[in-house]
C-alpha cells in the first residue's frame, strides 16, 4: 500500500502561502486607497451570477486561482459602504485596523465561548470600555454579540426573566399570569418586535407610544398607556427609550423615561445601537444624558465605531439578572479554579456557546486612534448632516420632511401630487444607485416619502455631500422631462 502523506489543512509549501498572503494585503490596501474612484455600487451581471450556483466542488483549487475568483466575482460587487458616498439604511464604513484585526483574530484561533486565554481578557476590556462610554459602572455586566438585533434580545431576554417574578426558566412563559408589556416609541426599530415574538410573549407584548413632531415617544400618552395596562391585568414591564431612532436619528427624553420607570418600577432598557456612543463626542453627549440611568443599553460597534461587521454589545447593569438568564454548563464543560477553563465563562452571558473573537478588531482601533478620535469623527457626521440640511432648506425644489436633530437627513424632491412625488423620489433614489454615483436609501416619514442619507462614514468629505446634491438635481430634471416628452 501507498504510503500517503499525514493529512492537514496547512498548506504544502509556506513560502508560497506568505508570498500569496503579502500580495493579498497589497491589494487589499490599494482596494481601499482607491475606494473613491470606483463606483459606489455596481448590480452583478448574470454571467457572474450564474458563477455561484455550482456544487460542492469536488477538485481542489490552487488559492491563487481561488482568489482571483474571488475578486472577480465577489470583491468586484460589494455592498459600497466603505465607499465615502455610502449614507443608505445604517451601516458602518468598517476600518483596516479592524480589517487586520479579524485577520489577527482568525490566526490566533481562540474560541470566545470563554477560557483563560488573552482573547478573553481582550473581551472583557472592551466590554468595560463600552461601560465607560455609556457611563455603566465597572461591575455592571455585558457581552459582544453579533449584533444589535441580538443585543436587544439578550437584554430583553434577562428583562423577561427578571420582572416575570418567577422562574421563567424553569416554568417556561405558559406559567406566565400577566401578560408583560414592553413601551417603545412608534419609532422603535423592528428587532425589539422580533425578539419578543422570539421569547414567546408575542409582538402584542411591544406597545407602541405615539412620537411627537420630532419623533420622541411622547411620555404622556407612555404613561395613560402604563395605566391602562395595568387597569386591564396586564404587566408592564420595561420602557425601551431610543437613543437615535433609525429613520430619523430623533433621541427620546432618556433622563424623563428613567425617572417614569423609577416611579413606576419599570426596567428602563436604552437601545442605544446608534446613539449609545454619543458620550465619546463631549458637544453631543447632553443628547443622550440619563442613558446611564438605564438597566440596559444595546450599543453596535459595527455602526458609529466602524467595527467591520459584525460586532454589537448589550450592557445589563445588574451582573446577577445578566448570568441568571443565561448559566448553563454541560457535563463536559464544567468550570475549574485552574487550567484553560478557569476564569468567566463568557458564554454564561448570552445564546452563543462557540463565539468568535470579535473583539480584537474594537480593541485594536480603539488603541490605535485613541478613544476621543471615535467621538470626533461622531461630530463630524453630524455636522455634515446640518450642512446638508442647510442645502436642502435653501433650495426651492428640496424639502426636508424630518428634522435634523442627529446625523439623519430625509428629504425630497418637489414635484406636483403626493403620488407622483413619491415616484419621482423613489426613481431618483434608484438612478443615482445604479449608476454608482452615491448610496442613498429612502423612507416615510408622517406621510412624507424621502431620501434618506445617514451620515455614519469617515471617508466622506462636505464636495461628497455638494456632488450628491448636484446628481439629485440633475436627475430629477432628467426625469421629468422624459415624463413631459
Ligand atoms: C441598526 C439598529 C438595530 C439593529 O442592529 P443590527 O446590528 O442591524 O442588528 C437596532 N436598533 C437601532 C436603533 C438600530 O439603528
Amino acid at each position: 500500500m501507498e504510503k500517503h502523506k499525514k493529512l492537514t489543512l496547512d498548506p504544502d509549501d509556506w513560502e508560497a502561502s506568505r508570498a500569496l498572503a503579502h500580495r493579498m494585503v497589497d491589494e487589499a490596501v490599494d482596494h481601499l486607497k482607491q475606494v473613491r474612484e470606483r463606483p459606489v455600487w455596481s448590480s452583478m451581471p448574470d454571467n457572474v451570477h450564474a458563477t455561484f450556483q455550482s456544487g460542492l466542488p469536488d477538485h481542489p483549487s490552487p488559492l491563487e486561482q481561488v482568489y482571483d475568483e474571488y475578486q472577480a466575482t465577489v470583491r468586484a460587487y460589494p455592498m459600497g459602504n466603505i465607499h465615502p458616498r455610502f449614507w443608505g439604511w445604517y451601516m458602518g464604513a468598517s476600518n483596516f485596523t479592524g480589517a487586520l484585526g479579524d485577520f489577527l483574530a482568525a490566526v490566533e484561533g481562540s474560541n470566545l465561548g470563554g477560557g483563560n486565554t488573552g482573547a478573553a481578557q481582550v473581551e472583557q476590556q472592551v466590554v468595560d470600555w463600552l461601560k465607560e462610554i455609556a457611563g455603566f459602572p465597572k461591575n455592571a455586566s455585558g457581552t459582544l454579540t453579533s449584533s444589535g438585533s441580538m443585543a436587544n434580545l439578550v437584554a430583553h431576554t434577562v428583562i423577561r426573566n427578571f420582572t416575570a417574578g418567577y422562574d421563567v426558566r424553569q416554568d417556561g412563559i405558559a406559567a406566565l399570569d400577566k401578560p408583560l408589556r414592553f413601551y417603545a416609541s412608534d419609532q422603535v426599530h423592528s428587532c425589539h418586535q422580533k425578539a419578543l415574538e422570539t421569547l414567546g410573549l408575542g409582538a402584542k407584548a411591544l406597545v407602541e407610544i405615539v412620537s411627537d413632531d420630532r419623533q420622541r415617544m411622547q411620555l404622556d400618552a407612555l404613561e395613560d398607556a402604563i395605566r391602562q395596562d395595568r387597569a386591564n391585568g396586564l404587566q408592564p414591564a420595561c420602557v425601551i427609550g431610543t437613543a437615535g431612532t433609525t429613520n430619523t436619528g430623533a433621541i427620546d427624553d432618556l433622563t424623563a423615561i428613567a425617572d417614569l420607570c423609577e416611579r413606576e418600577g419599570l426596567w428602563f432598557h436604552v437601545d442605544g445601537c446608534i446613539g449609545g456612543v454619543l458620550r465619546l463626542a463631549p458637544e453631543h453627549a447632553h443628547l443622550v444624558a440619563g442613558i446611564e440611568r438605564a438597566g440596559s443599553v444595546s450599543i453596535d460597534p459595527h455602526k458609529w465605531l466602524h467595527t467591520p461587521f459584525d460586532a454589537g454589545a448589550v450592557l445589563i447593569k445588574d451582573p446577577k439578572a445578566h448570568f441568571k438568564t443565561f448559566e448553563m454548563h454541560g457535563p463536559y464543560l464544567q468550570l475549574q479554579e485552574r487550567g484553560m477553563i478557569a476564569g468567566k465563562f463568557l458564554a454564561d452571558y448570552g445564546l452563543d456557546l462557540s463565539r468568535c473573537f470579535r473583539a480584537l478588531k474594537i480593541w485594536m482601533a480603539f488603541k490605535e486612534q485613541g478613544a476621543a478620535k471615535f467621538g470626533r469623527l461622531i461630530a463630524q457626521d453630524i455636522s455634515f448632516a446640518r450642512y446638508m440640511a442647510e442645502q436642502v432648506a435653501a433650495h426651492p425644489l428640496l424639502e426636508l420632511v424630518a428634522p435634523v436633530d442627529l446625523n439623519i437627513v430625509c428629504f425630497r424632491h418637489l414635484t406636483a401630487g403626493e403620488d407622483a412625488t413619491k415616484v419621482l423620489n423613489t426613481e431618483i433614489m434608484l438612478r443615482i444607485q445604479e449608476r454608482g454615483l452615491a448610496m442613498p436609501s429612502d423612507t416615510t416619514v408622517q406621510g412624507k416619502h424621502g431620501l434618506r442619507c445617514a451620515f455614519n462614514n469617515h471617508r466622506t468629505q462636505s464636495e461628497d455631500i455638494d456632488l450628491f446634491l448636484r446628481d439629485v438635481l440633475q436627475i430629477a430634471e432628467e426625469i421629468l422631462s422624459e415624463q413631459t416628452a
